[in-house]
């Protein structure tokens, strides 16, 4: 039992088309006012930039806008730079790492963040997760969640496909995080909220009823993948932690991104490392797989861009990531268990 149990929850959330220029109304609803920092990835600005940014200017902030080209190296430029400007709240129009470097940066600051994502590739558009390369830290570290986040349906939608099925690895993912806390649960007494639990397997759930209208990039398969993102997010505010959205098969990815010569997205590896996971935890993997490939996201190494060693090597490491308890156990898988797992699920041939 976590006591007190404090749950810091985002207060507007719109998904909408068009929404984006709703930004400045949205933010002055909340009762924010005064000098505004826009941190805008190039993608951001090419989609959104214009109408987010006028959208705060007519409704009477001073804007103060910084475009990114590489949001992971510009941490401590970004950090340095919104100091100075001395603003009243952050606004971050991106991809994953532009939205954290913004989170991440309002955190430091201690004032509001709002998420404007343009792509719904991760689970970070609402959670009060953050990872960026420039915490010296290969898993996510706590911030604070967004107080608001505006999703424009028109926007994400023309994001290339391959980020959303992306952002479905990430939530299909949940099914193994959420059986690894219970797990953690069980053997180390871990606190265990079944709020917190329900709500990411169920978005993980609903992403795989829907998989062939998310893999036709249907506006209702896109609306879905967005509002589990939101759900997967308010379940780790929920949780006070990212156990719900977590487990083995991110401390896998997590491996990849360290190892692997040209890692694949993060969510594409989750993904991967879910169907293998589920193995491990006696669940039905091949369903999980079969969703991925109806989502159009990669279940295989090859599909990863991946080569078979790094897949084994990483699953041999994943344990040491972070002392997080999994399937894994303390120990992790020995080199032939984990070639094993990666054959018998077709991961590598
Ligand atoms: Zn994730």
């Amino acid at each position: 039992m976590l006591d007190p149990h404090d749950i810091e929850l985002p207060r507007r959330i719109l998904v909408g088309k068009g929404v984006a220029g709703s930004v400045g109304d949205v933010a002055c609803s909340i009762g924010l006012s005064g000098r505004v920092y826009v941190v805008l990835s190039s993608m951001g600005y090419k989609l959104a930039g214009d109408v987010v940014l006028s959208s705060l200017s007519a409704n009477g902030f001073n804007v103060h806008d910084r475009r990114v080209e590489e949001a992971q190296e510009e941490l401590s430029s970004v950090m340095e730079e919104a100091a100075k400007a001395r603003p009243d709240f952050i606004v971050s129009v991106g991809g994953g790492s532009t939205i954290d470097l913004g989170k991440y940066t309002a955190f430091k600051l201690g004032i509001p963040f709002m998420s404007v994502p343009t792509a719904a590739s991760h689970d970070g558009i609402a959670s009060p997760m953050v990872s960026l390369k420039g915490l010296g830290k290969p898993c996510s570290v706590r911030a604070k969640p967004p107080i608001a986040i505006i999703a424009d349906v028109n926007i994400i939608m023309s994001a290339p496909h391959r980020l959303l099925a992306s952002g479905c690895g990430d939530i299909i993912a949940k099914l193994t995080a959420v059986k690894d806390w219970k797990l953690a649960h069980k053997i180390k007494n871990e606190y265990y909220g079944e709020y917190a639990a329900s709500l990411a397997v169920m978005s993980a759930k609903l992403v795989m009823k829907h998989a062939k209208l998310i893999g036709a990039h249907r506006e209702e398969g896109v609306r879905i993948v967005i509002e589990a993102l939101v759900s997967c997010g308010v379940s780790m505010c929920i949780a006070g932690s990212s156990r719900p959205c977590s487990g083995a098969e991110h401390q896998f990815s997590h491996v990849l991104d360290m190892i692997a010569p040209r890692p694949a997205l993060h969510g594409e590896q989750c993904g991967v490392g879910a169907i293998m996971m589920a193995y491990l935890h006696g669940m039905k993997w091949r369903r999980i797989r079969k969703a991925l490939k109806l989502i159009g996201a990669p279940t295989t190494a090859k599909e990863l861009g991946i080569e078979d060693e790094y897949i084994v090597r990483a699953l041999v490491e994943a344990h040491k990531v972070r002392p997080r308890y999994t399937i894994l156990g303390d120990t992790g898988l020995t080199w032939d268990a984990a070639r094993h797992l990666a054959k018998v699920t077709g991961v590598i041939s």
